[in-house]
């Protein structure tokens, strides 16, 4: 069962009533959600659910159901747990959420800076990675995070562009990341353009405007393996 994807069109959103679709062995589906599951690289939301008598499920985690575009959350263990039909309201963990937002636009920024195919990639609330098929000699730490810092203080908005399938196969150089290929299946795929910056297809949550993030700070730069320089990074503040 495809589930709406509220974050899709608003990242921002914190709240919003849903009706649950079905409750099984891997966890809750509604009929729409703000909460991003596992995917790309970025870790699923966490949150609470809010029953019309008050009682309060915390969400541990957030994954991709069976079907397109389905959404599965993970109640903790020991939740009551809903009934299909119930009225629910969603209330996301937005600190954590929006911590995962600018960490997530600073890597689309930062592979600008880094100009090599990306072969993996990761992001957690509190630091998040690109992998990349580089020569060491060529990632300097001091380097990495003075550009990139001084893209983000250029203040751009950033902005979600729809293209066909079509479309995309033929400009393949849109895609810079080699492990990830681009969600195929729908028709039409979901591009994050920073002006000037960056473009490549992304079905992340972003900040609306590259300033959000403030800056970064190289953690680690370290090799695991030899299509993989890794490149860590968290927020300067
Ligand atoms: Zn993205």
């Amino acid at each position: 069962m495809t589930t709406e994807l509220l974050f899709r069109d608003d990242a921002y959103r914190r709240s919003a009533s849903a009706h649950v679709v079905a409750v099984h062995e891997r966890g809750i589906e509604l009929d729409r959600t703000i909460f991003y599951p596992q995917g790309g690289g970025q870790v699923g939301d966490t949150g609470v659910f809010v029953r019309e008598n008050g009682e309060r499920i915390r969400i541990a985690d957030t994954r991709k159901g069976d079907a397109l575009d389905s959404v599965v959350h993970v109640p903790d263990a020991a939740m009551p747990v809903p009934e299909a039909g119930e009225t629910l309201t969603l209330e996301l963990d937005w600190p954590r959420r929006h911590a995962l937002m600018r960490l997530h636009t600073a890597l689309h920024v930062m592979s600008c800076v880094v100009v090599a195919p990306v072969t993996g990639g990761n992001i957690s609330p509190d630091k998040a990675r690109l992998d990349f098929d580089i020569d060491m000699s060529l990632l300097d730490a001091a380097h990495i995070e003075r550009e990139t810092n001084a893209l983000i203080a250029r203040g751009v908005a950033t902005e979600t562009v729809w293209i066909t399938d079509a479309e995309l196969d033929l400009r393949p150089e849109l895609v810079k990341t080699m492990s990830v290929q681009p969600p195929r299946g729908s028709g039409r795929v979901r591009l994050l353009r920073i002006p000037g910056i960056d473009l490549q297809p992304c079905g992340g949550t972003h900040v609306a405007n590259i300033a959000e993030i403030g800056g970064i700070r190289v953690l680690k730069i370290r090799s695991e393996g030899r299509r993989n320089r890794r490149v860590e990074i968290a927020l300067a503040g």
